[in-house]
């Protein structure tokens, strides 16, 4: 979210009523993108384009709108269009890069990066990237591969097929379980890079308390000894969020994603609510965004709210009630709307009284 912000800031001032030119159009998209109405901007880009099919501003716009929007295919071929346009167009650069990147095209974010250096040699942004891609580049040089039904997994060397084989059998278990569970499964064949302890640290910059990631892959430290039901544990967390991402791949609140990890890693296991003896609850509203800044007391504390929150979502609504607030976010309704509608009370009442 970091990078919308970045491109929100290119927009242009000045702005008559009733646009007419491509320029203008894609002012009023602008404007839009900056009030968070994607759809609108999407026409407004289209409108611009329909003027001046050869505006890079209008095409970087229609990108970033449709990225908003959830449509990845869309937004990639205008960033790569608006950079045929106009190859130093940073912006766009930043946008496709990390579009490709999320997709686990790796090598394509890099070329991205790379090719936009050249007209932009002191870009911050772009020089810390690129380092922090070609490092997991050199990383992942030296693994191997194995294809599952569902999963490609990269792990380093033939010392950890046994390794790999195991988590291939947890993960087609636990794609089932889940999938089943929520009643959809990932659009497409998920990564998995099994690292060791150091790898994964270096690579994802995850604090210490993390057990794995998600981030368009998954990313599961394996190294030293691996009790099992720790190993099924974290990789049916992150499956969660593959799962999830699938059909949101924006707009989830954190505690309703992580909570929604932290139930389907448990099986029948019931939530340990220990750590709610120590401390009161944070709100949950403050738990909309990354855990990632918590210190590792309020990162346990928030991962047992999340899960009896969602917990409480799924008696409120019934079984189905994941399912369609899922695709209630995915269609562009805001939380609130998606809320409410499968919930059937307002997301404000719900803050309120959840934990009663
Ligand atoms: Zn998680």
């Amino acid at each position: 979210m970091l990078l919308a912000a970045t491109l929100l800031s290119v927009a242009l001032s000045g702005q008559a009523a009733g646009p007419r030119t491509a320029v203008q159009w894609t002012d009023a998209g602008w404007q839009a993108l900056r009030a968070g109405h994607a759809d609108e901007a999407a026409r407004d880009f289209d409108e611009a384009l329909r003027v001046d099919a050869r505006s890079p501003m209008a095409m970087l716009g229609a990108g970033a709108a449709a990225q908003l929007r959830g449509k990845t295919d869309e937004a990639r071929q205008d960033l790569a269009g608006a950079l045929r346009l106009q190859p130093s167009l940073t912006a766009a650069s930043l946008l496709l890069g990390e579009i490709l990147y999320r997709e686990a095209d790796l090598q394509g974010a890099i070329a991205v990066y790379e090719q936009a250096l050249i007209s932009a040699p002191t870009d911050r942004q772009l020089t810390a990237k690129l380092e922090a891609w070609r490092r997991e580049a050199a990383v992942h040089d030296s693994f191997s591969q194995r294809i599952a039904s569902h999963f490609t997994i990269m792990f380093e060397g033939p010392p950890d097929q046994p390794v790999a084989s195991r988590v291939a059998e947890i993960l087609e278990a636990a794609y089932w379980r889940i999938g089943g569970a929520i009643g959809a499964y990932p659009r497409d064949v998920v990564p998995v890079i099994l690292y060791s302890k150091e790898q994964f640290r270096d690579v994802t910059q995850s604090p210490g308390w993390a057990g794995g990631l998600f981030d368009g892959r998954i990313r599961v430290p394996v190294g030293g000894t691996i009790d099992d039901r720790e190993l099924e544990r974290v990789l049916s967390h992150e499956l969660t969020h593959a799962i999830v991402y699938g059909l949101a791949s924006r707009g989830v609140p954190q505690w309703l994603n992580e909570g929604l990890a932290v139930l389907f890693e448990r099986g029948a296991v019931a939530i340990d609510r220990a750590p709610l003896a120590d401390a009161p609850l944070i709100p949950l509203s403050r738990l909309e965004r990354s855990f990632q800044s918590l210190s590792s007391t309020d990162a346990r504390l928030a991962y047992v709210e999340s899960a009896l929150a969602t917990q409480k979502v799924i008696d409120l609504g019934g079984p189905t009630t994941i399912y369609n607030l899922l695709t209630n976010i995915a269609s562009g309704m805001t939380f609130e709307t998606a809320f409410e509608r499968a919930v059937l009370i307002p997301y404000a009442e719900f803050l309120k009284t959840w934990a009663e």
